[in-house]
């Protein structure tokens, strides 16, 4: 069957906009002819690197400029890495994603020790995705040589409503890390989050982004915001259920081979609703008590939930082979001590500078 890449957002309204038991028959369809729809993939996030972000994303508590609570945390060590994936592996998930809060990826000894991570997870035989922010070319292949997964990049929102969350880089700066990572044989994770204050065109728009793209994403985060104290969205209020189920029922229409996840904003949800979700196409979760900084349920309250509805953890590997891990001294591709120039837009967000001024404020 082929993928249509050539959704316009007039297209992707009427799907989104259906009546909902049309779209979920719709979307539960497509999601049969594609994958197993009794198997839900389990991915484990670990922040490896926690808080002092130099970016500006008005919906993540890991930025520098705003004041919450969060701990921030140095980048861990190979070993405790290892140990958080062997009690993830055990706890029957399949893939470990670990996210570093920094705006790109430096050669140097920290790139070093997190493709010594990869290395490691890749020999446990999980699935190990990254997220690191922006990438070059030569750095996505590094990480693919050391037996890298996935690169989860997210767009966020549509090209017009990014601009309103994000300050301190461009959208084309998204596009072309994701880029730089389809040039090795690394699969891309890429989707957004909604309940930022974005309009259903926005949504339409960023589904029309990330379907546009060739080959589309292999999976495909779809977030509610979690609405953190401190950040330019603290006050966004929570968006329903049925605007989830609606969304990742889209998503599932005109990404028919995606691996749609279900992100943030879980605890929000009953089981009805994500079982919903699951009928409507979502076949992965994020699973552990934290996803990177916010609250997420209990592995073992997940488990129990597959239970009741007759899903079963997908195994590591199944939708393509295991990556080979080269060791460091055999790679092919050295540190180049690039300084990358990635843009830095620098517009004015009215609530993103409220918040920093508030922060500064607090700390004086
Ligand atoms: S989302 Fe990522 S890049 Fe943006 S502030 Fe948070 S850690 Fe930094």
């Amino acid at each position: 069957m082929t993928t249509k890449h050539n959704w316009t957002k007039e297209e992707v309204l009427e799907i989104y906009n259906k009546p909902i038991m049309e779209l979920l028959y719709d979307a539960a369809t497509v999601h049969r002819e594609y994958h197993n729809p009794n198997q839900v993939q389990v991915s484990t996030l670990l922040s490896i690197k926690t808080g002092g972000c130099p970016e500006d994303c008005g919906y993540c508590p890991q930025a520098a400029r705003y004041h919450t609570d969060i701990e921030g945390n140095d980048l861990m060590s190979v070993q405790q890495v290892k140990a958080q994936a062997l009690r993830a592996k055990s706890g029957g998930s399949s893939r470990v994603c670990m996210g570093a809060a920094w705006r790109n990826v430096k050669d140097g000894p920290e790139f070093d020790q997190v493709l010594e991570m990869v290395r490691t997870i890749n020999k446990l035989d999980m699935e190990v995705c990254c997220t690191l922010g922006m990438i070059t070319e030569n750095q996505a292949h590094r990480l693919a040589e050391a037996g890298l997964y996935a690169y989860n990049h997210n767009l966020d929102s549509s090209e017009e409503y990014y601009k309103e969350v994000i300050s301190t880089r461009g959208y084309q700066d998204r596009l072309d890390t994701i880029g730089n990572v389809r040039k090795t044989n690394v699969t891309v994770c890429s989707g957004g989050i909604i309940g930022m204050g974005e309009n259903i065109e926005d949504r339409a728009g960023m589904l029309v982004a990330l379907a546009s793209l060739s080959p589309q994403p292999e999976s495909t985060p779809i977030n509610a915001l979690v609405a953190v104290e401190g950040t330019p969205l603290e006050e966004q209020k929570p968006v329903s259920i049925w605007e989830m189920i609606r969304m990742v029922a889209t998503t599932r229409i005109v990404m028919p081979q995606t691996q749609v996840r279900l992100s943030a904003g879980r605890t929000d949800m009953s089981r009805e609703g994500q079982a919903m979700c699951f009928f409507a196409g979502a076949n992965s979760i994020f699973a552990g008590d934290k996803l990177l900084t916010t609250p997420n349920p209990d592995v073992s309250e997940d488990m129990e939930m597959f239970k009741m509805l007759g899903l079963e953890p997908m195994k590591p590997f199944v939708k393509k082979a295991q990556p080979e891990s080269v060791e460091a001294q055999y790679s092919k591709y050295k540190d180049q001590g690039e300084k990358p120039r990635w843009t830095r837009p620098e517009h004015k967000i009215e609530r993103n500078e409220q918040a920093k001024a508030t922060a500064k404020a607090a700390k004086a």
